[in-house]
């Protein structure tokens, strides 16, 4: 377990639907009714999907924070 709690992430490619783009943004969530409290689900998020993807998780009340890629650690690390 890594300083933010998150869950490691694999490959640096944007969450988004159908985008390839490198990630630049980690977003933390969770959603109380799957996860314990302190975990933390990561989806990537390019600059272009930073805010859809960030407003997705906001609405819902999931959004926990927002980090850059690097502070975020790999799966194979
Ligand atoms: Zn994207």
């Amino acid at each position: 377990m890594n300083l933010l709690g998150a869950d490691p992430v694999d490959d640096l490619v944007c969450s988004a639907r159908g985008c390839r783009a490198e990630a630049s943004w980690g977003l933390l969530w969770n959603n109380p009714k799957l996860h314990t409290p302190e975990r933390r689900k990561v989806w990537l998020a390019c600059d272009e999907h930073r805010g859809s993807l960030s407003q997705f998780l906001e609405v819902r009340a999931f959004l926990k924070g927002v980090v850059p890629v690097d502070q975020l650690e790999g799966a194979a690390s």
